[in-house]
């Protein structure tokens, strides 16, 4: 990134924070994004990165070692084989979209003595490309995943599906805000349910609107990404 480059990045992203309440974290997703440029979003106040692959998390955090206080998000579907490996890189995994994922990383966490911060990822809509739980399939895993002593299993995950209407991206978001409420509302001693990371670049101004605490934008920072090859 050159001078020019950096300083409009720096711009972008004040002016984003500057539409945001105080409460909404925002989580730079880095993923495909040179460490350069993640030191400059850095400069310019960014402390939270959101990474899809454990292999680029895994380098990345060794090149920024120095930035000692960056908080690190795994935002991509995860593999059970991976899930040492994760809860060892990252403070937050946003994407647990099964039970026997969630009681993996667990043990692990268990093992190592970490407590990492966990979003149940929720598919609202029927969606192929995306992972996670259906309502109903959450409901009935909810006395399971109570049991997870070790994860703080605080927030719900949710990808909106391409080609909503701005009417029905607010229903979709909200109606996930109202998934987390119903799930509070059971009081469960394990289950915390007070975040939703919800709102990517095109779509994040409605999610916040209908309540997300977190928002994971990538593209709005760092301009495209590559096509998956
Ligand atoms: C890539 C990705 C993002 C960021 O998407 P942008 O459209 O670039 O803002 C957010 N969340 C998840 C889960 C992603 O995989």
């Amino acid at each position: 990134m050159n001078v020019s480059e950096i300083s409009r990045m720096a711009d972008r992203i004040a002016a984003i924070r500057a539409t945001l309440p105080p409460s909404v974290r925002l989580i730079a997703v880095s993923k495909q994004v040179p460490v350069e440029a993640m030191r400059a979003a850095y400069e310019a106040g960014i402390r939270d990165f959101g990474e899809s692959r454990i292999q680029e998390a895994a380098q990345k955090q060794t090149e920024l070692a120095d930035l000692s206080d960056v908080v690190w998000h795994m935002i991509g579907h995860l593999q059970a084989n991976k899930a040492q490996k994760a809860v060892q890189l990252f403070q937050w995994i946003h994407s647990v979209d099964e039970l026997k994922l969630a009681q993996r990383l667990d043990r692990v966490a268990a093992d190592l003595s970490h407590k990492p911060n966990i979003c149940l990822q929720v598919k609202l809509l029927p969606d192929p490309h995306k992972f996670g739980w259906t309502p109903e399939a959450l409901w009935n895993d909810l006395t399971s995943l109570d049991q997870c002593h070790h994860l703080n299993i605080c927030g719900l995950m949710a990808i909106a599906p391409l080609g909503l209407t701005p009417t029905e991206l607010t229903s979709f978001f909200q109606e996930t805000g109202v998934l987390a409420d119903k799930i509070r509302s059971q009081n469960y001693q394990n289950l915390p349910i007070r975040e939703l990371s919800m709102g990517m670049s095109g779509d994040y101004a409605i999610a916040v609107d209908a309540g997300s605490t977190m928002i994971r934008l990538g593209r709005i920072l760092f301009g495209d990404r590559p096509p998956v090859a």
